[in-house]
């Protein structure tokens, strides 16, 4: 039986936004010592714009780029995809995914799809480097789309640049950690750069950030973070879902998250607002006291 005073936490929980899964995430939440954020949808919007595109060979127009990619773009349900698509639709690109054949999704890394006798990678570094691209390593930081005909060498086609924003909520969120003596971590599948640039958003606040890891990555660092202590794990799914199982408690963002990150959560954050964290964490603190 579930005491009262978890049960109100509970309650208190719900009608703050946070669905827990179970009155033993309370007592989890109280001794919580590593907060362990997703970059892209959790810290950040996740709503991304294309800031800039280009061509980078010359016998490639940008017309049949941006319907490649739209069309490939347009079977991802990651957010930077919507972006791309978006983005082709507003320079008159409509795009038909049943043109795309043999369509696969790298999570971490990107896309893959065929499409007028073109294979087509987009993605970043990683995704560059299994397209067999010999440029990977140069100056771009941003996302790159290779193409490789057959018995041809891949080359990079064209480099478009994206741009989300920090969630308002996401500075004070880790500041209140900070308050209550919890350590603040964002895991990203993300290049370095764009890691440090969020960290200098949120004045350096983050405690560690860690970089271009993959979906099995996250998931290490968490179990690496658990020998310290309880650790939380906040994702969208998106790629983080191993890390969210993994986590003493896995709390996934409520909208716009996948069916997925729900499921595999211990916990929902239903208004996507992170500062509900700490709130939460202070609420099980006074709990758990109370029971003992
Ligand atoms: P995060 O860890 O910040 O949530 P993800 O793991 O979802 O990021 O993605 C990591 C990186 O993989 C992205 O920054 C992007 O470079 C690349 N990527 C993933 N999916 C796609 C896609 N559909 N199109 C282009 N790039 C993608
Ligand atoms: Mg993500």
């Amino acid at each position: 039986s579930t005491p009262v005073a978890i049960f109100c936490a509970l309650t208190k929980a719900a009608i703050s936004g946070l669905l827990v899964k179970g009155g033993d995430y309370i007592e989890t939440l109280s001794g919580i010592q590593t907060v362990a954020f997703d970059k892209t949808g959790t810290i950040t919007r996740g709503e991304f714009t294309v800031t800039d595109f280009s061509v980078v060979v010359d016998d490639t127009s940008i017309e049949s780029l941006l319907y490649w990619v739209s069309c490939i773009e347009s079977k991802s349900s990651h957010p930077m995809a919507a972006a791309l698509v978006e983005y082709g639709m507003s320079n008159s690109t409509k795009p038909i995914p049943e043109y795309v054949e043999n369509f696969q999704n790298f999570p971490g890394e990107g896309v893959f799809g065929t499409i007028d006798g073109k294979d087509i990678y987009i993605g970043n570094r990683r995704i560059g480097a299994r397209a067999g691209c010999e440029r990977v390593d140069c100056q771009f930081q941003s996302n790159e789309i290779s193409t490789r005909k057959q018995h041809c060498r891949p080359t990079l086609v064209g480099v478009f640049s994206l741009a989300d924003t920090c969630r308002s909520g996401a500075l004070e969120a880790i500041e209140e950690l900070k308050l209550l003596g919890v350590r603040s971590v964002m895991l990203t599948g993300d290049s370095a750069q764009v890691a440090m640039y969020v960290q200098s958003q949120l004045n350096h606040a983050l405690d560690i950030v860690h970089a271009e890891l993959l979906p099995a990555d996250k998931a290490l660092i968490i179990q690496n973070f658990k020998k310290d202590g309880l650790t939380a794990m906040i994702g969208d799914g998106m790629n983080d879902a191993p890390a969210l199982a993994t986590a003493d408690i896995g709390i996934s963002m409520g909208i716009s998250g996948s069916a997925l990150a729900n499921e595999t959560g211990n916990a929902i954050l239903m208004s996507n607002d992170i500062r509900k964290i700490p709130e939460m964490i202070r609420v099980a603190r006074k709990t758990t006291r109370k029971l003992i």
